[in-house]
């Protein structure tokens, strides 16, 4: 792990990808560089945002972020992980039983934002986050569609 290592944003990036997720359908992103002073993350996304979608996503992040959310990780066993995540990015030694991250309690009514299975850290609760930042974005059509988030934290 760097030292330019960044819990705060690494969890913004699960909020930021749950929220994706959960209104688009996208695939989690592909790619990450997660930076203490500013981050970016790659989708493969069918297609550009407009400035109304970026402000209605950045208000939905933070809505998450401020709800101050339990980050909860729980085992499950890889095969089981495997039926409901896609693994491909998953080091095979990361071994039979996989750590899933979810932003938000599971065994909770409304149940979680996000899971993903993750050896990497995180905060606590998700205010600890700050305030997400939508810096910039752009939109390539090369592979179907590739959208590039920049983002950072203010706190
Ligand atoms: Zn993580």
């Amino acid at each position: 792990m760097s030292k330019e290592y960044d819990p705060r944003m690494h969890t913004a990036e699960h909020t930021l990808s749950g929220v994706l997720i959960r209104r688009y359908g996208c695939p989690r992103c592909f790619s990450t560089h997660i930076n203490a002073n500013k981050s970016k993350v790659d989708f493969h996304f069918p297609h550009d945002l407009s400035p109304e979608e970026v402000k209605s996503i950045t208000e939905e992040v933070n809505a998450v972020l401020a709800r101050d959310l339990p980050v909860v990780a729980r085992d499950m066993d890889r095969n089981k992980a495997a039926k409901r995540f896609n693994l491909s990015r998953l080091p095979e030694s990361a071994g039979d039983t996989l750590r899933i991250v979810y932003i938000g309690d599971p065994d909770s009514s409304e149940g979680s934002l996000d899971a993903c299975p993750c050896i990497g850290e995180h905060v606590a609760h998700t205010a600890e986050c700050g305030t997400f930042i939508w810096v910039s974005h752009e939109w390539k059509s090369d592979d179907g569609g590739v959208l590039r988030i920049r983002f950072k934290l203010d706190r």
